[in-house]
């Protein structure tokens, strides 16, 4: 079980997104910020292409069983 929590992005907030691949648990995390952190998103995007983010995240993705 892969796991996201938006605390290791630097927000504030409890959601801590669970999946089987990466690829899953970015999309779900990814979703998640569009909803609920959209001006975090927002300026994020202002300092990182896509692909720097999506770096960033799969970095904070942690392995539990
Ligand atoms: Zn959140």
């Amino acid at each position: 079980m892969k796991t996201l929590a938006c605390k290791d992005m630097g927000v504030e907030c409890d959601y801590v997104a669970e999946a089987e691949t990466e690829e899953e648990v970015m999309g779900m995390s990814m979703e998640h910020a569009k909803k609920v952190h959209k001006e975090k998103m927002d300026e994020m995007m202002e300092n990182m292409t896509m692909d720097e983010m999506k770096e960033e995240m799969r970095s904070k993705i942690k392995e539990e069983k």
